[in-house]
């Protein structure tokens, strides 16, 4: 897949969240790169129609994404 879309705007790959995790250059290579899908910023971003992701919300955290979502809609 194509590198995402919300790179220009997105605080976990400018690195601008606090506690950053050391692996975040991977996960950036990883999701930002090449699993743009299986992000959990992605997806709240894209399903939300938002650019306010919460600031402690992972890109592994798809089950804390789903809830979110869920829970806020
Ligand atoms: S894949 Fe996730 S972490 Fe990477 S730029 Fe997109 S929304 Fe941000």
């Amino acid at each position: 897949m194509a590198d995402c879309r919300y790179i220009p705007e997105c605080d976990f790959y400018h690195d601008r969240l606090d506690g950053m995790p050391a692996t975040a250059e991977f996960m950036k290579t990883l999701f930002c790169h090449k699993q743009v899908e299986s992000c959990a910023r992605y997806l709240y971003q894209y399903h939300k129609e938002t650019d306010e992701v919460p600031r402690d919300l992972m890109p592994y955290e798809k089950d804390k994404a789903q809830q979110l979502m869920d829970g806020a809609s």
